[in-house]
């Protein structure tokens, strides 16, 4: 019956560990989602910069435009004061351009940085992916050996059960069951190790003799001589 209680705790255990293999495969897949996700973020943010910098550069193009626009008019006038005017005007646009080119530059900057944290993420994302499909593999191959331990431990299960009287076996399933670790415990100088209440000297002596079956009267395990 100890023998049987040892297979049953190892398929208890067993049976634990299979279901944790879902939730384990889940955790990397969601560390592989977030590396994804991370290099999906830098790339749209060098595709923002890129936008911005086509922007600014129409910008310019159509401050030029202005500039020579204005210069026409400054060639076709023949009034001072307006030949002025259209001069401060071009000087206006000519310190815009200037200031959006030095924005421009900025996002050059930025632009750069990004390519670099982006061929960073790259390399770093190959390197989780390999080191996740690896760990995926080696979860199914975990799974597979504790599926197959899982059959031949229910295997031995039922030849042991075979060995054993059907209202004890019963008792001992019950047992099992409702205690949640041990339905066989030793007697160790007259204390029950699986609630570690002192069992009384007729109860003790009775497991000592070894004649019968004998239940610990406070939890009600099924005892055996341990000490
Ligand atoms: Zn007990």
């Amino acid at each position: 019956m100890l023998v049987l209680q040892d297979r049953q705790q190892k398929i208890r255990q067993i049976e634990n560990e299979i279901r944790t293999v879902p939730l384990q495969r889940k955790h990397l897949e969601s560390q592989l989602a977030a590396s994804v996700a991370a290099l999906e973020t830098l790339k749209q943010r060098a595709r923002q910069v890129e936008v911005e910098r086509k922007k600014l550069e129409l910008d310019v193009g159509t401050r030029q435009q202005s500039i020579a626009r204005l210069r026409t008019q400054q060639y076709e006038t023949r009034k001072n004061d307006e030949f002025q005017a259209l001069g401060h005007e071009i000087e206006r646009y000519e310190k815009e351009i200037t200031a959006i080119e030095d924005q421009e530059l900025e996002l050059m900057d930025q632009a750069d940085k990004l390519k670099a944290e982006v061929i960073a993420e790259e390399k770093k994302g190959a390197a989780a992916k390999d080191s996740i499909s690896r760990q995926l593999h080696d979860l199914e191959e975990k799974a597979k050996t504790l599926a197959t331990r899982l059959e031949d431990l229910k295997k031995e299960r039922t030849e042991l059960a075979g060995t054993i009287d059907e209202d004890l076996l019963d008792r001992f399933n019950r047992l099992f069951a409702s205690k949640g670790d041990a339905a066989v415990v030793a007697l160790e100088h007259d204390v029950c190790t699986g609630c570690h209440m002192r069992v009384t000297t007729a109860t003790a002596n009775l497991v000592r003799a070894g004649k019968e079956i004998v239940s610990c009267e406070q939890c009600g395990r099924i005892l055996y001589n341990g000490s």
